[in-house]
């Protein structure tokens, strides 16, 4: 079982219309960590927070010095940066429906077009994903290094592997552990995770070598700061590929599963179209890719809401302004 076509059947399973999912984020404060798959579950301002943009907010403009009540002069919202960055931070958060501009005694002016709401999303599960335990990888590291950060509220590894002692032994003890079954889409819940506290302090590993491990501590708010852009990115990001590849052997609906998936009937599974789609492919077929509308697909499984109306959204450049 290779671990994209894995990861995305368990993507698929775990959507409901009460989260978001989301797969290959950024999961450290300074180090590299990037987990394999997060789910969101909702907060009390989630709705709130689907109306404002589908897309990710970056944290620089939530942070920016502009509020909902009054516009404030362009030139004060970044006034750290020199003009051309400033507006183009600026171009972006109208683009994404976050900022709007008005131009009022002649000179241009920005605000928010929604208030952002602080308590959107309640927990943060991280899921590592090795079906194979025999070829283990870094997985011991990375799983030390999220218990270690405590960024989740919640750490998982799934696999599709029989767990013997010795593997348990092997995995963290507050790492929660599944078997999931892709093929049947069956889950067992073998281990249950050990609530971690995202509220607390952590340290963040940097790196590890023999006899020394590079650490930085990391303080509560720096981790309150970086779930919220993690859950920025699993908002905006969400797990489906891009695009299915243009082959004649790519039939999404030759799978059970209800969400389209590229799935291969020359391999008889699920492929990963950037690293095995193409000509080199020796069941490769030239044909149109088959019709996916992964942003309508994401919106009908998911808590994501597509395309929110209600509030001014991708106005003309600043430049339009003078
Ligand atoms: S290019 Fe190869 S791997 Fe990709 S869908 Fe076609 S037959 Fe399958």
């Amino acid at each position: 079982m290779r671990e994209y076509g894995f990861e995305l059947a368990l993507c698929a399973a775990l959507e409901s219309d009460e989260r978001v999912v989301s797969r290959q984020l950024g999961a450290s404060i300074h180090g590299r960590r990037i987990i394999d798959t997060v789910v969101l579950e909702p907060g009390p301002g989630f709705d709130q927070r689907t109306t404002i943009t589908d897309r990710t907010i970056p944290d620089r403009l939530i942070e920016a010095d502009v509020g909902v009540g009054q516009a404030r002069d362009w030139r004060r919202v970044f006034p750290d940066l020199r003009p051309e960055r400033a507006r183009s931070r600026i171009d972006r958060g109208v683009e994404i429906g976050f900022f709007e501009r008005e131009r009022r005694g002649g000179t241009l002016r920005v605000r928010q077009t929604a208030r952002y709401p602080g308590a959107w999303f309640d927990r943060l599960v991280g899921i590592e994903n090795k079906p194979d335990l025999d070829r283990p990888g870094e997985l011991q590291r990375q799983l030390r290094q999220d218990v270690a950060l405590g960024l989740f509220d919640e750490v998982i590894l799934a696999t599709a592997s029989y767990v013997t002692g010795a593997h348990r032994n092997r995995i963290p003890d507050p790492v929660g552990i599944w078997r999931f079954d892709p093929e049947r889409n069956e889950r067992e819940v073998i281990r249950e995770p050990t609530p971690l506290d995202p509220s607390a302090g952590g340290i963040d590993i940097i790196a590890e070598r023999p006899g020394r491990t590079e650490i930085r501590t990391v303080d509560p708010e720096a981790k309150r700061r970086a779930r919220r852009r993690l859950a920025e990115r699993a908002y905006g990001k969400g797990w489906r590929p891009a695009e299915l590849p243009a082959c004649a052997n790519c039939d999404p609906d030759d799978d059970s599963r209800d969400a389209t998936v590229p799935y291969c009937t020359y391999h008889d599974r699920i492929v990963e179209p950037a690293a095995e789609c193409g000509p080199e492919c020796p069941g490769h077929g030239s044909a149109e890719p088959p019709a996916f509308d992964r942003m309508t697909e994401r919106a009908e499984h998911s808590a994501w809401v597509r395309d929110p109306k209600g509030h001014q959204r991708r106005q003309a450049g600043l430049d339009r302004f003078g």
